[in-house]
């Protein structure tokens, strides 16, 4: 017999563009969630992180042992170098650099068709810092593939981008460990 409801289902099946934004923890972490979700229903995960480089994260340890195991396609690529220098007029140019050739990654990956799921983590810092023209990402995102979803995070989240968005949620701050002096934990921070 007929199922309405599935039809309906399959028929809705959409690439969303989800922004993770606002001052409280776990913008990251519920991108990472997702990633995590989304590569155990099959669907092929590329986590890509502005800013981040250099030091240690567990996601990426993570990511690296999933990758390609049961056919679990999980990849991720650190793309910054680990800090960026902020409060003066103007930009570090090696930053302005990098946050360029993240941009140009991200570009060539969303239009591949290889995806199913892209994360930008902290993209949402590179345009804040006016390193990157959102408009160059509405652009990209307005051309994806149909199916492709993409998750966008980082505080300040620009307004266009916002407007864009199919979900947006905003992380608010009640407490954090850090107030009291509580230095980053290993496996909750990073
Ligand atoms: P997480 O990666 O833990 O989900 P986040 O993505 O929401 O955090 P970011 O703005 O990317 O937050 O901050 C990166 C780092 O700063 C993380 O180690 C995070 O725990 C820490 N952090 C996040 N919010 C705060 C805060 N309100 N005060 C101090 N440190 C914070
Ligand atoms: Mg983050």
């Amino acid at each position: 017999m007929k199922n309405n409801m599935d039809d309906a289902a399959v028929d809705s099946r959409k690439g969303l563009i989800l922004i993770n934004t606002g001052a409280g923890k776990g913008k990251t972490t519920a991108a990472l969630g997702t990633a995590f979700r989304a590569a155990g229903n099959g669907l092929r995960v590329l986590v890509l992180q502005f800013l981040k480089g250099s030091w240690h994260y567990g996601e990426m340890e993570s990511a690296e042992a999933l990758n390609g195991l049961d056919g679990f396609t999980y990849e991720l690529r650190k793309l910054g170098r680990g800090f960026v220098k902020v409060g003066g007029a103007e930009a570090d140019p090696e930053d302005l650099r990098m946050v360029e050739a993240a941009w140009a990654e991200s570009e060539r990956e969303i239009l591949s068709g290889d995806w199913d799921l892209i994360v930008l983590d902290e993209i949402n810092y590179a345009i804040s810092y006016q390193m990157l023209d959102p408009e160059r990402v509405i652009d990209v995102l307005g051309r994806r593939p149909e199916m492709l979803h993409v998750i966008l995070t980082g505080r300040n989240a620009h307004p266009r981008l916002v407007e864009m968005a199919d979900t947006v949620t905003e992380m608010r701050e009640i407490r954090h460990a850090y107030q009291k002096g509580i230095l980053a934990q290993r496996g909750i921070e990073f």
